[in-house]
């Protein structure tokens, strides 16, 4: 049994005009699937009918939501007419590149009942989207959400780019060279909410401090995947339970009938996160599928568990719970490495 949802995320598709070595779930150009209007509905219908208003609502992302904007407005007045609020609309305005375009779209969001924007801004998004875009959101939105309808994250990165070329996107190695390793170290590792799950283990595991899987071992994950009250929806209707990227517990489809009978003994690897933890499930993938630990360590314990997942995704599909599939293509990414004088210190 699923504890009702007070909040949660909407996923119109994967596909996004960047390719962050962050993102959780593992979005880029390469998807294609988008969430149909008619199963945001039946989504909509069953967050209703299974958690009430939503104490906290839900917020539409993706991927980039601005993609495919006819559908992210239709969605919007599907979720007004459900009355499911909504939070926000997540954007990385890689799409903002002229002020009366951004505006309009806001504008036609807000008349459909919209009361808030959240903008990305990190030194991830920055290697994909110049500032200048950033910035013109940022303005547009103020003049039709209002102060209170715009949601900066993370605006001290914000303030970090507008120092530098806004013309222009800044690779990571240049946004260090700026601030200093330790400095963005800081800010992202305790501003940022990052998730070692999804890309950034493949991706920037270096530049975190890493700790051996048997750090992990005890961690059970029953609350995360039963009891957040938080959950994600993508765009085949897989319900994401909170941030478990990967990891679905079922159609959405038809929210109340999946809240009220999910039987975890036909989801193994859920039943083993849940009920005996992550060390046994690194033991299992060790013994049946030869899996080896990554060297350095993990960020995190999802870290750890999106290592395994992906390991044995790419030796069977038997885990109909490892969805969408594609999602395990799709974490891998050039590893960063720490310049050598930094990588003999510390890394805190
Ligand atoms: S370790 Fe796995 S199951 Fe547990 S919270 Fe992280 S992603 Fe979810």
């Amino acid at each position: 049994m699923i504890t009702p949802y007070h909040s949660g995320g909407i996923l119109l598709s994967y596909k996004c005009n960047s390719r962050c070595r962050h993102c959780l779930y593992g979005c880029s150009s390469k998807w294609r699937k988008w969430l149909s209007v008619d199963d945001a509905r039946k989504i909509l219908e069953g967050i209703r009918c299974a958690s009430g208003q939503m104490q906290h609502g839900i917020h539409l992302a993706g991927g980039e939501p601005f993609l495919d904007f006819p559908r992210l407005l239709a969605i919007q007045r599907i979720a007004v007419e459900h009355c499911v609020p909504v939070q926000y609309v997540e954007t990385n305005a890689g799409w903002c590149v002229n002020e009366s375009d951004t505006k309009q779209k806001f504008s036609l969001l807000k008349n459909a009942g919209l009361n808030a924007i959240l903008i990305s801004s990190s030194p991830f998004h920055a290697e994909y989207i110049p500032v200048k875009r950033v910035l013109t959101a940022v303005k547009a939105a103020l003049e039709v959400f209002g102060p209170e309808g715009v949601l900066i994250w993370v605006p001290q990165f914000l303030q970090q780019f507008a120092t530098l070329d806004s013309e222009n996107t800044v690779p990571f190695e240049e946004y260090l060279d700026a601030f200093g390793i330790d400095t963005a170290r800081h800010i992202i590792s305790n501003g940022y909410s990052m998730i070692g799950g999804g890309r950034a283990g493949a991706t920037i595991a270096n530049f975190f401090h890493l700790s051996p899987p048997e750090h992990f071992f005890q961690h059970k994950c029953d609350d995360d995947l039963f009891r957040s009250g938080h959950a994600h929806f993508d765009p085949w209707g897989n319900l994401i339970p909170s941030f478990c990227s990967g990891i679905s517990l079922g159609d959405a489809r038809n929210l109340p009938h999946l809240m009220k009978n999910l039987d975890i003994n036909r989801l193994p690897l859920v039943k083993m996160l849940a009920q005996d933890g992550l060390g046994e499930l690194y033991n299992m993938a060790c013994r049946d599928f030869d899996y080896d630990p990554e060297p350095d360590g993990y960020i995190d314990k999802c870290h750890l568990c999106v290592s395994i997942r992906k390991h044995i995704a790419s030796r069977t599909t038997r885990f109909k719970e490892l969805a969408p599939l594609e999602f395990y293509n799709q974490i891998h990414g050039e590893k960063w490495e720490a310049p050598d004088a930094v990588s003999s210190m510390a890394l805190i």
